[in-house]
C-alpha cells in the first residue's frame, strides 16, 4: 500500500512544506485536506476521493478550495483532447462531476463548521460511521483525541496505518491502545523536548512523548508530521535521544512516499 505525504506542516505553509494532507492513491483516500492538497494532480488516483477530516481547522481543510483545480489539471494533463475554446466546457464539466463524487467524512461538529464554508461546491458530506469500508477490503475506524480531534486507524489484510494529529502525546492516553501494532504511525510532533510544557498548552506533541507513544503502542514505524514552521520549535537535536526510546523514527516531508 502506498502513502504520499502531500503536506507535513501545521498552522502555516512555507515554500517547502504545506499543511496537513496525506494521500493513499491506490484506494483514493485522503487524510485531511490542508494546503498540501494542491500537490494532488501529480498523484491523483483514478477512483473518486474519500476525504476524512480530523477536525475543522484551516490547516486541515483549506485545501478543499484547490480540489476543483486539482481534478481539472489532472484531466488536462492526461487527456488526449487538447484544451481550447471548444473543449474547455468539457474539462470544467468533468471536474465538477469529480467534485460531486467526492465524499467528505467528518464528525458532526466538524461538518457544522466546514460544510457552510464550501456550500457552493457539490461535495457529498457524510457523518463518520463507526466502521467505514475502504477499497481493497480495508476498514477505517476513528476515535477521539484531545483538543478535540479525530484520530484514524486504517486496516487492510497485511497493511495498517494510524493518523494522529493535533493532540497532546501521552503514552498513557486512551488512543494508544487504538493504534497498537500498526505498520505506520503518522504522529503530530510540533515541539522540542525542552518546551514540553508549551506542547501541553498548544495541544500538540513533543518528541520524547511521541516516541514513548510509538514504543508503548508497539508500532512498526513512526513518521513525524505536523511540524512547526518556527525555527525555535525545531526538534532535530532531540532525535538521537528519541531513537533510544523508539528506533524507527522518520521525519516526514512533503512528497515523501511510503510503502507499507
Ligand atoms: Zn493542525
Amino acid at each position: 500500500m502506498k502513502l504520499i505525504l502531500l503536506g507535513t506542516t501545521g498552522f502555516i505553509p512555507t515554500d517547502t512544506a504545506q499543511t496537513a494532507c496525506y494521500l493513499l492513491p491506490e484506494v483514493g483516500v485522503l487524510l485531511d485536506a490542508g494546503s498540501g492538497l494542491y500537490r494532488l494532480p501529480a498523484y491523483l488516483p483514478t477512483v473518486p476521493l474519500d476525504i476524512y477530516l480530523s477536525h475543522a481547522h484551516a490547516d486541515h481543510t483549506s485545501g478543499l478550495d484547490y480540489l476543483f483545480a486539482g481534478y481539472f489539471l489532472s484531466d488536462v494533463k492526461t487527456s488526449e483532447c487538447p484544451l481550447n475554446e471548444e473543449t474547455i466546457a468539457g474539462f470544467i464539466g468533468r471536474a465538477n462531476h469529480s467534485l460531486a463524487q467526492t465524499c467528505i467524512h467528518a464528525d458532526e461538529t466538524t461538518l457544522a463548521v466546514v460544510k457552510p464554508k464550501y456550500y457552493e461546491l457539490p461535495f457529498v458530506w457524510r457523518t463518520l460511521q463507526a466502521q467505514e469500508s475502504l477499497p481493497g477490503g480495508g476498514v477505517l475506524t476513528h476515535f477521539w483525541l484531545e483538543n478535540p480531534t479525530i484520530g484514524y486507524r486504517l486496516d487492510w489484510p497485511g497493511h495498517s496505518l494510524a493518523y494522529i494529529t493535533d493532540t497532546i502525546a501521552r503514552p498513557e492516553a486512551a488512543y494508544v491502545t487504538k493504534i497498537a501494532g500498526v505498520d505506520v504511525l503518522l504522529h503530530d510532533c510540533n515541539v522540542p523536548d525542552h518546551l514540553a510544557a508549551l506542547a501541553d498548552v498548544i495541544g500538540h506533541g513533543y518528541l520524547t512523548a511521541v516516541a514513548q507513544v510509538a514504543a508503548r503502542a508497539q508500532v512498526k514505524r513512526l513518521i513525524l508530521i505536523h511540524h512547526s514552521t518556527l525555527d525555535i520549535l525545531n526538534y532535530t537535536a532531540d532525535l538521537e535521544h528519541a531513537r533510544q526510546i523508539f528506533p524507527l523514527i522518520e521525519v516526514g516531508y512533503d512528497g515523501m512516499a511510503v510503502d507499507f
